[in-house]
């Protein structure tokens, strides 16, 4: 028999939102809405779907594994160097090499919860312990995180805003956390859905990248960028964190049309506006909704809302289905009475309220 690594045996699946195809297929539905999975609703970027196009002349090259011109087109946006990124295969594969380049046997990994599912799986996966740090819907105090922290403590993880709560830290809070941190703590801050917050105080963390060497800047192009299908993620940290990730990055991890795509979608200002702009509208209009129905909604920075439903949210997110409505429901995050919903476009918003109602009103 084919043993495999004892730390496997701790893993639990990961429990994505259910496809479109999944529904159409279970309940032989025309009209079905995935507000499951933070996408963007309004797709990616057009400019991006044309570079996409370009390069299909080209699928029979390698693609270039250092990705120079989308790590220049970074490092000029946001005013790094170069050797402070590296890229990925979504930014899922980053925390997996963050797992590879530092977390050892017998060490441990703290994170705010409730949060996203991989940090702990790259966590176990490396054989270490994962200490989750608070529960429920209650914004934890990054003081508590800095208190789990231990002399085997290799990565704080921080999902700022946290998915799946959306709650957010202050630049203040993140600066007095690192100021607590060791040195030998990798601080991952995972900033997936930065770019649709609007708090006049969301931090802007690159500033303090040349003060805290062992600070870590997750980012991807699969949320407001709306390339969740092509799988491109990139990180910015210290040269000195960064070299070591290029050590155990696969060679050809990031294809083609990806390096392409982002490097367009990077460049559409206007795409990225038209996003924000309709998330913040959809929010307002949801967290509105859901709340005149009796509702708790959590304010969110992110493109998703968070909404405490009670005992019966099962039973909703799989009316909602039945329906042609995909929803998260948040029982594998630890969180059964609660759904997560992206926003989506003005009639898909619509469609869910008065799916809803209607669930409310048979019930
Ligand atoms: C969606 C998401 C990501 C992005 O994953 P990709 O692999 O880049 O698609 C990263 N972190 C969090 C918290 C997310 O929700």
């Amino acid at each position: 028999m084919i043993e495999p690594r004892p730390e496997l045996s701790k893993l639990s699946d990961y429990v994505p939102g259910k496809s479109i195809e999944e529904i159409r297929e279970q309940y032989g539905l025309k009209k079905i809405v995935k507000l499951a999975s933070n996408e963007n609703p309004l797709g990616a970027s057009p400019k991006a779907v044309e570079a996409f196009h370009q390069i299909a002349d080209c699928l029979h090259l390698y693609p270039r594994g250092d990705a120079p011109t989308l790590i220049r087109a970074i490092a000029q946006k946001y005013g790094v160097k170069t050797e402070q990124i590296v890229v990925g295969n979504g930014s899922d594969e980053i925390i997996d090499m963050v797992g590879k380049a530092f977390i050892r046997q017998g060490d441990n990994c703290v994170g705010i919860t409730p949060t996203f599912s991989v940090y702990k799986f790259t966590t176990l996966s490396n054989g270490a312990e994962f200490i989750g740090v608070g529960e429920g819907d209650a914004k934890t105090s990054l003081d508590d995180l800095a208190k789990a922290i231990d002399s085997k403590t290799r990565v704080a993880f921080i999902c700022n805003p946290n998915n799946p709560t959306g709650t957010y830290y202050t630049e203040s809070e993140i600066r007095e956390f690192l100021k607590k941190v060791p040195q030998n703590v990798l601080v991952f801050l995972d900033e997936a859905y930065s770019e649709f917050a609007t708090a006049a105080d969301y931090p802007n963390m690159f500033s303090a990248l040349d003060e805290h060497p062992n600070l870590f800047i997750n980012r991807t192009f699969s949320k407001i960028y709306g390339l969740a299908g092509l799988r491109i993620g990139y990180a910015i940290a210290s040269t000195d964190v960064v070299r070591h990730l290029w050590k155990v990055k696969p060679p050809f991890d990031v294809n083609q049309a990806a390096q392409v795509a982002a490097i367009a979608a990077l460049d559409d200002a206007a795409h990225v506006e038209a996003t924000r702009k309709m998330n913040a509208e959809g929010i307002e209009v949801l967290t509105r909704e859901f709340t005149a129905l009796g509702f708790k909604v959590l304010p969110t920075q992110a493109n998703f809302i968070c909404v405490k439903i009670g005992e019966r949210a099962r039973e909703l997110v799989s009316f909602l289905e039945r329906n042609g409505m995909i929803v998260r429901g948040l029982t594998s995050f630890g969180m059964p009475e609660y759904i997560r919903v992206t926003i989506g476009k003005p009639e898909e918003n619509e469609f869910l309220v008065m799916l809803v109602k209607k669930w409310k009103a048979e019930a």
